[in-house]
């Protein structure tokens, strides 16, 4: 394992002492201060300033309650984040994630990440993240609506065009960015499009903004296979996952000839060797916003699901963790090494474990780490934000340029 420049030992350490148990939060810390340590070595002026440490520590972080009526009556309680990283290069950008496991620990390394990554995409943005431990899981609209309503009417207060923009993330797609924008419209009376990204496109969102993700981590491979001389065409290709990032990581998969085998939500895995049918897979999730083993029941016996288990066991040439942080572990990574998986690209934040990041690094397998792998939907937030700003809608053009097969 890479160890830590002893000039950073110290920043380390006090980010482990200030932020007790956030585990999450320290592993983040630890992948960038590792990465910076030929940069000390060279430039060691950098650790003795402040900069470091600033860009360890969230400039805002807020915490508050979110109560809220269910189907039935009975008042709920969950907790809701938002967390202001960093806002040297722009306003706080970054996602709401609803999801039971959500805690400040996982706020924060996400915006720590959000950070790094909106600067790679060389837009106006700064990092944040948000969410709450809301589980959305068979959770009626009426439900998620009057959760998301309670959610804005904290947040509003934190939030502008100017200020912190948030979007979506794990549990939170277009339904509850619209949900999110009504209540933040009613509340400040201000038709304010630029304080959300993610929206629909007949309201201020940007085309392919939902694909955006997802397909740019498939660009991103395949321009790894450029530089080989090599492309996506007949690779076979496991896609963790059955969200957005997952779902048009797989189209365009597809789309360059390339067949995904494999596909997963928290439940298991299907595997399909002729290829998934996405159409199908579509109409669970974001119609029916049902279980992926139903994928296998509608499907018959071309599909087989795996219920817990791995889907890193299934062999193929390219690994797209789209799912969630942790993920993939070493003992994945070993599999996927010994199965000849040449390349692997981080759709989701943080999926990969940092033992399994060696093994692929040891073993020569083309790693693409996610904050550049999947910056293509913030980079595409930033442009949205851009339209708003100028009261305008370009959008067209650019669904047009992305999904041409012959993108340039
Ligand atoms: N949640 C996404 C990410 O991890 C996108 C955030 C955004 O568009 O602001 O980058």
């Amino acid at each position: 394992m890479p160890t830590l420049h002893e000039m950073l030992l110290p920043v380390f350490d006090e980010v482990v002492k200030r932020n007790p148990g956030e585990i999450e939060f320290h592993q983040a810390v630890r992948e960038v201060l590792e990465s910076l340590g030929p940069v000390v070595a060279k430039h060691p002026e950098y650790a003795d300033t402040q900069i470091i440490r600033s860009l360890c520590e969230p400039e805002r972080q807020i915490i508050f309650r979110v109560p809220w009526v269910d189907d039935s009556g009975q008042v709920q309680l969950n907790r809701g984040f938002r967390v202001e990283f960093n806002s040297a290069l722009g306003p706080y950008k970054g996602g709401l994630r609803f999801h039971p496991s959500v805690y400040l620990g996982i706020v924060k390394f996400l915006g720590f990440e959000q950070t790094f990554k909106n600067a790679l995409t060389g837009m106006p943005i700064g990092g944040g993240k948000g969410g709450a431990d809301f589980d959305p899981k068979g959770r009626s609209d009426a439900e998620v609506m009057r959760f998301c309503q309670s959610f804005m009417t904290e947040l509003y207060r934190h939030i502008g065009e100017y200020t912190d923009v948030p979007a979506g993330d794990i549990g939170v797609g277009g339904r509850e960015i619209g949900y999110l924008f009504g209540q933040y419209k009613r509340i400040t009376n201000r038709y304010e499009s630029g304080v959300l990204t993610g929206k629909g496109t007949g309201w201020g969102g940007s085309q392919v903004r939902t694909e955006a993700t997802g397909y740019g981590t498939v660009f991103f491979v395949e321009e790894i296979f450029k530089t080989t001389g090599e492309s996506l065409e007949d690779k076979r290709v496991v896609v963790s996952g059955s969200g957005n990032v997952a779902i048009y990581a797989a189209e365009k998969v597809i789309e360059r000839g390339g067949t995904v085998v494999a596909m997963s939500d928290s439940s298991g895995y299907v595997t399909e060797d002729n290829g998934v049918d996405l159409d199908l897979l579509k109409d669970i999730k974001l119609n029916r916003r049902a279980r992926i083993r139903d994928y296998a029941t509608d499907r018959g016996a071309s599909a087989h699901f795996v219920e817990g288990g791995s889907i890193w066991d299934v062999p193929c040439d390219v690994a797209l963790p789209c799912a969630t942080q942790n993920e993939l572990t070493a003992a994945d990574a070993a599999t996927l090494i010994r199965n000849g998986c040449a390349v692997v690209a981080e759709g989701a934040n943080m999926p990969a474990t940092p033992e399994a990041m060696h093994a692929f690094h040891e073993a020569g397998v083309r790693f693409a780490p996610g904050k550049a792998a999947n910056a293509g939907g913030v980079a595409t937030s930033a442009l949205e934000m851009q339209q708003n700003a100028s009261r305008d809608s370009r959008a067209p053009d650019m669904a047009a340029a992305v999904k041409s097969p012959a993108r340039g």
